[in-house]
């Protein structure tokens, strides 16, 4: 199994050849046909696996496929830490790096100032920690309507956290038609019950 047998568009493979994966990671090689083709994926994976690709290059495909005037939001990556943050933001960057899309990282414990310039000039695709998003978009510099493509990046340490209630606060924000792509290690009663609200006849993949 290649990369290109999963339907990936040359631009990406250049991208992930030239970051020298050589071949997809077992969640890639299940997540990247369904959320290519536009379905919502609930995937049982932890860090380490190849998740990050396994969601990003669909979504900079579908993005790139259907191109959209003046960068409004149109994919929300959703992560706990800071850390976990600014590595998806790298990737994004890393895997999109021939593709004219814009990714743009925002987290808590520092200055929202710079953050809130960068949304100002256009962002397609956003990777946030939840208590920061809400501060944003309560204060109105954050504009959901447009959103296409939403990920819950380890929903379960969430929970863990104690930020599931920020996670249900901002799911109400977001548009009821849009495709789902959810992560998480395992799989707790509050988290199923959240997969079975937000998820449509998901592809199911466990690694
Ligand atoms: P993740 O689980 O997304 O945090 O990825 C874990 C690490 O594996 C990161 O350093 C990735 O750059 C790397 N990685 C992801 N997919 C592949 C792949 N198909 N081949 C080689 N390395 C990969």
């Amino acid at each position: 199994m290649t990369f290109a047998d999963l339907g990936l568009c040359p631009q990406i493979l250049a991208a992930l050849k030239e970051e020298g994966y050589e071949k997809p990671s077992p969640i890639q090689e299940q997540a990247i046909p369904p959320a290519l083709a536009g379905r919502d994926v609930l995937g049982c994976a932890q860090t380490g696996t190849g998740k990050t690709c396994a969601f990003a290059a669909p979504i900079l495909q579908r993005l790139n496929n259907k191109p959209a005037s003046g960068h409004p939001i149109r994919a929300l990556i959703l992560t706990p830490t800071r850390e976990l943050a600014i590595q998806i933001g790298e990737s994004f960057e890393h895997y999109g790096r021939h593709l004219p899309l814009r990714c743009a990282v925002i987290f808590g414990g520092v200055g929202q100032a710079p953050q809130v310039e960068k949304l100002g000039k256009g962002v397609d695709i956003l990777v946030a920690t939840p208590g920061r998003l809400g501060d944003l978009y309560q204060q109105g510099f954050i504009d959901l309507k447009t959103l296409e493509i939403f990920v819950l990046d380890e929903a379960d340490r969430m929970l863990d956290m104690g930020f599931i209630h920020d996670v249900k606060k901002i799911l109400k924000w977001l548009p009821e038609k849009k495709q789902t792509l959810f992560f998480s290690a395992t799989m707790p009663k509050e988290i199923t019950e959240l997969v079975n609200s937000l998820l449509h006849h998901p592809a199911r993949v466990a690694v």
